[in-house]
């Protein structure tokens, strides 16, 4: 069942009356996601949410659920696309000023509303960015052959020079590989 997920609303009344939004988005809709991801890798991806808001016992506004989906990243070792399961919960509580957010307990993550509107969008999207590893890598043995990945990113492949070159930022190396490959005397 999906219930679509509007562009913005205020959060104050979807608490009040418990509004539930469940679905699922296209990964191609979080802009700032795409500059992390595989791009080419994410087309037909799509991330489940499930959003509650609500008001708990002692009259805070929530804003709790989960989120799925499986993120093409860039292996770190091989530079081949990894696929990385995330399912993250949602514990937010939406608080209107700096001094409210911590005034909460730990279990819960503020919420900054400003202006009386959240939109839901970029609020998965920062769960997404919050949830990525801080390195994603294949499990040993998965990592793809260096030159075949290569070829799989560069339309430059043949041009490939040192296949075993090791990057901190893997989108470094591929801009290198692009824009100027490294002199090679048999051209
Ligand atoms: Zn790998």
């Amino acid at each position: 069942m999906s219930t679509g997920l509007p562009e913005s609303l205020d959060p104050w009344r979807a608490a009040r009356s418990g509004l539930l939004l469940t679905g699922e988005v296209a990964l191609s809709a979080f802009a700032r996601l795409s500059d992390v991801i595989v791009s080419s890798a994410a087309c037909a991806r799509v991330v489940q949410y499930q959003l509650q808001f609500a008001r708990d016992s002692q009259g805070r506004f929530l804003l709790t659920g989960r989120i799925q989906t499986q993120l093409p990243l860039q292996c770190q070792r091989c530079f081949g696309v990894v696929d990385v399961a995330i399912d993250v919960p949602v514990q937010l509580a939406l608080v209107k000023t700096e001094a409210a957010a911590e005034a909460l307990p730990t279990a819960l993550e503020p919420l900054l509303v400003n202006d009386d509107v959240v939109e839901p969008l970029l609020v998965i999207e920062d769960e997404l960015l919050l949830a990525l590893p801080i390195v994603a890598r294949h499990q040993d043995g998965d990592c793809q052959p260096p030159i075949a990945a290569a070829i799989h990113h560069s339309p430059l492949a043949e041009k490939i020079p040192e296949p075993a070159q090791l990057a901190p930022n893997p989108f470094a190396i591929l801009r290198t590989l692009k824009s100027k490959p490294t002199p090679d005397d048999t051209e």
